[in-house]
């Protein structure tokens, strides 16, 4: 069965096994020696884990060599068993659950098979019983029926009877002759109690082979490679279901992992800790009202004394300049909300339903804090946004309004020579929105409001007319620019100021707001980036701690014949599990998260479409963790399993 010519190990330049030659059948052998004497590296390289020695060494016929890592794996399926000092049994899973790992790989769970084997064993009672709670010789059992199962013609023992007490050894060495009857039995072992003259004995000393029998070795059956040697997606299911029950702890902790990183991963996509500093500006609306996102263009003005306005906002000059042509350019643009003509009318008349109404003049320019009902009027017929109050006065409510026609007469001034000329102006038009025309303002360090109730603001068409009445031949019909953001406000500032126009605004309120929201922005934008960084980092550490601590388990398997294709089949099942619970975890949490999210970023961030968008990330991080799992995987080698024997 076994040739071995000439082989030599060393380690550090120590012979760990010398020109060791020898040829060995089938029955029971004993391998011998003094602690050190390279027991353990001959087994290692009989079972192809270790591949590196010099010399030859043959298996049926087969360089053990030249083996490839799927022909072994499927060697240690169903040719090679192998029994251990500390048994390397799955502590947390039944006993019943151990011997079955080998048939995992076999089509047919041929669990009739085992409930004979385990008869045979004696250990039949304890089939559902975790393994931690068995003794040691009741754990040899299991592991030497776990070897069985694969039905395998060679049995490899490295000090199997080293952890028991005499009598357990005993039993043990009973049973292992008893195997010996039809496969060939190999028991390293320094206890000569245990070694009986019948068995063939190789003794070790220092590497060097100073006793071996002759043996005479019979042609055996030649070796075949299966090459449906596979896991098939159904067994990949149930071995995960068994690991997840065996190890509920670790499935919680990877699984909360993967919902926990995903999450703030969607902290970071969805953009939802920059939000906060929008909220920032927006209690700032709501102190200043909308207007703060006006722009006034006008063709005049004077000095800051004049205007009593604020000195800091308005430069001090008398101004006149040409913005003809301005509201055309302006009222398609993209940054824009709309656009309002600020007339100021004298002696309003209005006539509404045959009802005459006289507004009082305020003497302030026409203000809107924002549109309450309908739309801002067009430039082609005769439409008016009329103020909230006088449709309080008409006494109907601001929907009602919309679609009146009114009568609407006034004086305009005329400053076309210089001094200011009222003349007579009147139109009919169309209702089509109504205005809140609250104007906020800080006076003394306080905010005070105050209503400008005849600001009705006039479509292009009917403003042209009226001002034909009044004969005013200056192209200057001020405007002001309500803009969408406060980045547009400043941009369409900076804008009028490279082509020579000084616009009026808040604009040094506004910079500062926009200053200071691109500021936050960029550093929550940067502490989001860290965010999920972090998390996929925490994954990441969990993965390998977990995938590290997994090797001695992923070593019985290896032993057991999985090979990488295999075990990284189970990987990815156990993954897609975790993924399919985190999601379901993050969806029935998610009130809970949102109110968390609230509390740390003032926004929620689970609405359904972010859902989605949360369990696609949690599967991307689950790819991560999968791509862990296998390093863990790839990283095991079989022969830190064997590093057992006399230590
Ligand atoms: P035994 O099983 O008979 O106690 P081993 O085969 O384990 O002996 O070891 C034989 C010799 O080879 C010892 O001197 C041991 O220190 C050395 N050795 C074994 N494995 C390694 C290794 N992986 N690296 C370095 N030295 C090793
Ligand atoms: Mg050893």
């Amino acid at each position: 069965m076994f040739e071995i010519k000439n082989v030599s190990k060393q380690y550090n330049g120590e012979f760990a096994l010398n020109n060791i030659s020898f040829a060995m059948g089938k029955g029971l052998h004993f391998i011998v020696g003094a602690s050190g004497s390279g027991k353990t590296t001959l087994l290692k390289i009989i079972s192809g884990m270790e591949q590196d020695f010099d010399g030859e060494a043959y298996f049926c016929g087969k360089s053990i060599k030249e083996l490839t890592s799927n022909e072994k794996s499927y060697y240690y399926n169903n040719i090679f068993g192998f029994i251990w000092q500390d048994f390397n049994l799955l502590e947390d899973l039944s006993v019943l659950d151990n011997v079955l790992v080998p048939r995992y790989l076999k089509n047919n769970q041929n669990q009739k098979n085992a409930e004979t084997i385990l008869k045979d064993l004696k250990i039949f009672d304890l089939a559902h019983q975790k393994v931690k709670y068995l003794s040691g010789g009741q754990k040899q059992r299991v592991a030497i029926a776990r070897e069985l199962m694969k039905n395998p013609r060679v049995i490899i023992a490295d000090e199997p009877t080293s952890a028991l007490d005499e009598k357990t050894a005993k039993t043990t060495m009973d049973i292992l002759r008893a195997i010996s009857k039809n496969r060939t039995v190999i028991v390293v072992t320094h206890d000569a109690n245990l070694i009986d003259n019948k068995s063939n004995i190789f003794n070790l000393d220092k590497g060097e082979l100073i006793a071996s029998p002759q043996e005479i070795v019979t042609k055996t059956a030649g070796l075949k490679y299966d090459e449906r040697h596979s896991l098939s997606i159904k067994n990949a299911i149930a071995l995960t279901e068994s690991n997840v029950k065996s190890k509920f702890g670790r499935f919680i902790i990877s699984t909360l992992a993967l919902m926990v990183a995903g999450v703030l991963c969607l902290t970071t996509v969805s953009g939802t800790i920059g939000g906060s500093s929008q909220g920032e500006f927006d209690k700032l609306i709501d102190t200043y009202g909308e207007g703060l996102k006006d722009i006034s263009i006008v063709g005049s003005f004077m000095s800051a004394g004049g205007t009593g306005g604020n000195k800091e906002e308005q430069p001090n000059a008398n101004v006149t300049q040409d913005i003809g042509g301005l509201y055309d350019k302006y009222v398609g643009d993209k940054r824009i909300d709309f656009t309002a003509f600020l007339q100021a009318f004298n002696d309003i008349e209005v006539t509404v339903s045959g009802k005459e109404y006289t507004v009082q003049s305020t003497g302030s320019t026409p203000s809107i804090n924002k549109l309450v009902a309908g739309k801002m009027p067009t430039g082609k017929v005769n439409e008016v946004v009329v103020p909230e109050g006088f449709v309080k006065t008409l006494g109907i409510s601001n929907e009602q309004a919309i679609g009146k026609e009114i009568d609407f007469s006034s004086k305009m001034y005329n400053w076309d020579s210089g001094e200011p000329v009222l003349k007579d102006a009147s139109i009919t038009a169309t209702i089509v929105g109504v205005a809140d025309t609250t104007v906020y303002y800080e006076y003394e360090g306080k905010m005070t409001e105050y209503t400008v109730d005849d600001s009705f603001f006039f479509s292009k068409a009917a403003l042209d007319d009226m001002r034909k009445q009044a004969e005013i031949k200056k192209n200057t019909m001020n405007f002001l620019i309500r803009a969408k953001t406060p980045a547009d406000m400043i941009s369409i500032k900076d804008e009028l100021n490279e082509a020579g126009i000084v616009p009026l605004g808040r604009f040094e309120l506004v910079e500062d707001i926009v200053r200071l929201n691109k500021q936050t922005t960029e550093q929550s934008g940067s502490a989001s980036v860290i965010i999920g960084i972090f998390s996929v980092v925490m994954v990441i550490a969990i993965f390998l701690i977990t995938g590290f601590m997994r090797k001695r388990e992923f070593a019985i398997y290896k032993v057991s014949g999985f090979n990488h294709a295999h075990l990284n089949l189970l990987n990815l099942s156990e993954r897609i599990t975790e993924t399919l619970t985190a999601s379901l975890l993050m969806l029935i949490t998610s009130p809970l998260i949102n109110i968390a999210t609230r509390g740390l970023f003032s926004a929620s961030i689970l609405n359904s479409k972010m859902l989605l968008t949360g369990v696609l990330l949690i599967a991307l991080v689950a790819v991560v963790a999968y791509m862990t799992t296998a390093i863990a995987i790839l990283k095991t080698h079989t022969i830190i399993a064997l590093k057992t024997g006399d230590r």
